[in-house]
């Protein structure tokens, strides 16, 4: 018989910890390294210690929760997610992946099970990205993608560093942040897309996480008087941005099944109601599981940014900013999380995930799977973000049974 948890304590844990930071409409402002993160990371620390986990916080205040294993000197199964949010976010992204955790240990605890290697309860610093770039921070130091000084060097619109910040609330842990020994890593999650919902299912069993690749591009034309000006003698930054939207559709379209495309920012220069925009600064995002189709986008995106230019009698700059191949999570993790929905009698299908997540970063480190439950509308990084508490209810106890499962492999059934 699979094991489940207890809807109730959940849902109350649920409701508390989204007290913290709540918004007038249903939403959670807490973002990375603010006094309501602070209080999210404190409220944790506290709930991981009534629950006997020691705390442990690494030097990018990555926070750990241990429970031992009858062996405990055996890699343990890591599983989590992250409690900081977007300005004005949902409930939650990232919260039921890291209370979801805390709860399969109290049901451990309560049931009085010991398992073969020790679990630890993870939440990861900056997931979102939204005050310090880039996002997974936290998981990507610890995955060697970036250095902790790079990091701490980070900085926010007003100019304070992520170290400083990190300092000043108190989470800058001794512990090196730095790849380790670890059995697996399962991470638990709100899909973020529509593909659960419109086939009405309650589980996602993740198979991979789409790669991507990020432009910083500029236009630099020249300003003039949006009167006395004639059209044949304007060069205009924002016709040839406007012409790279298009062109970013156009590839979307045609360059693969899966290839999704935005320029998500634009700032234009003087942005002023008379004035021929001189200097238009933007950015390029495309993402698909195939990293030949995001390739190829990439480099169609870049002659379309330079014939742009041409067109319109300017200059043009363009780089690459990020670059992340996909990752496909490892077979034996996915199977479990596959056998422990089907344990459980949940209506699950396999898919990938066209957002990041903390588990890209530990795929790298460790063998590693996704849960995903399903958004409603697909929304989410706002308040109107919601998950029907069954589902929810439904990851955790799938996570339960994987994470047990996990925890109970002695090194010799590998
Ligand atoms: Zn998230």
């Amino acid at each position: 018989m699979p094991r489940t948890i207890s809807s109730e304590r959940f849902r109350e844990r649920f409701d508390r910890f989204n007290e913290i930071g709540a918004t007038d409409r249903g939403g959670v402002n807490r973002p990375t390294l603010s006094d309501e993160n602070e209080r999210a990371r404190d409220t944790l620390v506290e709930w991981f210690e009534d629950a006997g986990l020691s705390v442990r916080v690494d030097e990018m205040g990555n926070l750990f929760g241990r429970r031992e294993g009858r062996d405990d000197d055996l890699p343990p199964v890591l599983i989590g997610s992250h409690v900081d949010s977007q300005y004005n976010g949902g409930r939650y992204d990232g919260v039921i992946g890291v209370l979801g955790s805390l709860e399969v240990v109290e049901t451990l605890n309560d049931a009085g099970v010991e398992t073969e290697r020790p679990i630890e309860v993870v939440s990861w610093s900056n997931e979102e990205g939204v005050r310090f770039q880039p996002d997974m921070l936290g998981s990507g130091v610890f995955a060697g993608k970036f250095d902790v000084e790079f990091a701490y060097s980070r900085e926010d619109k007003e100019g304070k560093t992520f170290g400083e910040e990190l300092e000043r609330i108190g989470y800058r842990g001794e512990e090196p942040c730095e790849p380790r020994d670890l059995h697996c890593y399962l991470e638990l999650h709100v899909e973020q897309g529509p593909k659960l919902e419109d086939r009405d299912l309650a589980v996602g069993v993740v198979e991979g996480v789409y790669g991507f690749v990020w432009f910083d591009a500029a236009f630099e034309g020249s300003a003039d008087h949006a009167g006395p000006t004639p059209m044949h003698l304007r060069h205009d930054a924002m016709v040839a941005t406007s012409d790279v939207v298009d062109a970013v559709r156009r590839i979307a379209g045609t360059g693969g099944d899966d290839l999704v495309g935005t320029v998500g920012s634009v700032d234009v220069s003087p942005n002023s109601i008379n004035v021929i925009p001189e200097r238009v600064e933007f950015t390029v995002d495309f993402r698909s599981y195939d990293d030949r189709t995001v390739d190829r986008a990439a480099e169609r995106v870049r002659e379309e940014i330079d014939h742009a230019a041409n067109r319109e009698g300017i200059e043009a700059d363009h780089e690459e900013i990020m670059r992340i191949d996909s990752q496909s999570f490892d077979d034996a993790v996915v199977d479990a999380v596959a056998d422990a929905a089907d344990a459980l009698d949940a209506d699950a299908t396999r898919l990938v995930s066209g957002a990041g997540h903390d588990a890209s970063y530990l795929n790298r480190v460790c063998p590693t799977g996704m849960i995903f439950v399903p958004s409603v509308g697909g929304v989410s990084h706002t308040e109107a973000e919601f998950t029907e508490w069954d589902d929810v209810v439904t990851g955790v106890n799938v996570l339960l049974n994987a994470t047990v499962g996990k925890a109970n492999e002695r090194p010799d059934d590998e």
